[in-house]
């Protein structure tokens, strides 16, 4: 069994993939080819199967397994190298990122709308008691800047999915898994 300089074990349960590198699960150095051959993990690397809608290439749908079939209004495509498999990391997260964002920002607008709706009537009700006018002003402004904070927050948050990408035990292949399914696999 090959080590890393800083005496961590390489195998497929403490190797991690990014920038399409191999690199130590525990150190996060980046492993040389040699380390990285001496393991023929190289050739344990696991092609990855994935979907791409015909009309729509920023919509994707997860096989279970390599030898699914491929779903009508689908084509498939093989990451066969972990810089393909890195690269289409990459750009599902941001393609799922943004949509997140979309879908966000739509929330926030309807929350918006509904808030306002309800703060004129209360401003209806209240009107002409100034000490009751003066709290409800006091309180929906501290509401409006918690509000944004949070959503300063949301809207910064990015999705972090991946592959396993190697082949350690069979029984055990995930596809792809992600915050979204609480790490769970996501199958089509
Ligand atoms: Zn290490």
């Amino acid at each position: 069994m090959a080590q890393c300089a800083c005496g961590s074990e390489i195998s497929t349960q403490t190797i991690y993939v990014s920038d399409g590198k191999p690199k130590c699960g525990r150190c996060r150095a980046e492993l040389d080819d040699y380390a990285f051959e001496n393991t023929s993990m190289a050739q344990r690397f696991d092609p990855v199967l994935v979907f791409q809608s015909v009309t729509d290439d920023r919509e994707f749908s997860f096989p279970g397994r390599n030898t699914e079939a491929c779903p009508p209004g689908y084509k498939p495509i093989v990451l066969d190298s972990l810089r393909a498999a890195d690269q289409f990391t990459k750009r599902f997260n941001a393609i799922e990122g943004e949509k997140g964002r979309t879908e966000r920002a739509l929330n926030h607008l309807y929350f918006d709308q509904r808030t306002k709706a309800r703060r004129d009537d209360i401003r209806a009700r209240i009107r002409g008691n100034p000490r009751a006018e003066s709290l409800f002003r006091q309180v929906t402004a501290m509401m409006d800047k918690k509000r944004a904070a949070k959503r300063d927050q949301e809207m910064r948050w990015q999705p972090n999915g991946s592959f396993q990408v190697f082949s350690g035990d069979a029984s055990n292949r995930q596809g792809w898994a992600d915050s979204e399914t609480d790490w769970r696999t996501r199958k089509s």
